[in-house]
């Protein structure tokens, strides 16, 4: 469980990213987070994960106050919380299963990241996270040679490896074609489904945000303008 009590982000210069925030989101939720370029949807996800520290009010993720975490506890708390990016965020001369080995572990100690020295184990678990996102025939092979698609399956898998409770995307379909956009979209909502795992996304494209997700919330000048059941909405909003 997720939740923003008066929640309200500033940045250091002065600006309100987040104003009034109350929302609560279940384990298990397919969240689209949508808004025009600059509503602060970025904001909003970042804080879960204590990527930006709230400067009012509370936000409490799986029972634990986000802003009273310290140094390990920050580190704990994103143990259990996978984050996607746009930009894949891959070292795209390694293999897709490199890239998953080497992130799954955050704790793995650096020599043994440099000399990709990794347990059995944990290639079968990373293996399997590939599997999952459809693209085990790729595990060998250079992420500089899979196309956009593929290349946000092994961050995806990334992710998975890490077996989180919650996944944020910061706008993951973005610099993907539209056919594209909608498969990483139905893994999206396969995971989240088959894995109970929560998925809160920001998406600008309304279109895709409906088709895939549970529940959409609609940010505006760093408020929540919107919050319901994708299902509930016929057009855009
Ligand atoms: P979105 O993800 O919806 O495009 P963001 O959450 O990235 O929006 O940004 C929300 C607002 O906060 C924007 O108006 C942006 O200009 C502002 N903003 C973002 N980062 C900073 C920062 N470091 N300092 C001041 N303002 C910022
Ligand atoms: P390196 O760049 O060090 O040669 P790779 O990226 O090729 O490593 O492989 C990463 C991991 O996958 C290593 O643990 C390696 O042993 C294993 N691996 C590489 N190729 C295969 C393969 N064809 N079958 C099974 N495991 C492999």
């Amino acid at each position: 469980m997720i939740e923003f009590k008066d929640v309200e982000m500033q940045y250091p210069n002065g600006f309100k990213g987040l104003k009034n925030i109350n929302v609560q989101i279940a384990q298990g939720e397919y969240v689209a987070v949508i808004g025009l370029s600059g509503a602060g949807k970025s904001t909003f996800i970042r804080c879960i994960n204590r990527m930006h520290d709230i400067t009012k009010g509370e936000l409490i993720v799986n029972q634990t106050n986000v802003h009273q975490l310290r140094g390990k506890e920050i580190r704990q708390l994103r143990r259990n919380i996978g984050m996607i990016f746009q930009s894949f965020n891959l070292v795209t001369r390694s293999t897709a299963l490199k890239n998953v080995l080497v992130s799954f572990v955050p704790e793995m100690p650096l020599w043994r990241k440099l000399l990709g020295i990794f347990t059995q184990e944990e290639k079968r678990k990373a293996l399997t996270a590939l599997d999952q996102v459809g693209i085990l025939d790729k595990a060998f092979v250079r992420v500089d040679q899979l196309s956009g698609g593929q290349q946000q399956r092994v961050a995806l898998a990334r992710t998975l490896a890490q077996t989180p409770g919650i996944i944020l995307a910061d706008e993951p379909v973005a610099s993907l074609d539209p056919m594209t956009a909608k498969q990483v979209m139905g893994d999206f909502a396969r995971i989240n489904k088959e894995m109970n795992m929560t998925v809160i996304m920001n998406i600008h494209h309304v279109d895709l945000a409906l088709a895939y997700a549970t529940r959409v919330i609609g940010i505006r000048a760093g408020e929540i303008v919107y919050d319901g059941q994708a299902s509930d909405v016929t057009e855009a909003v």
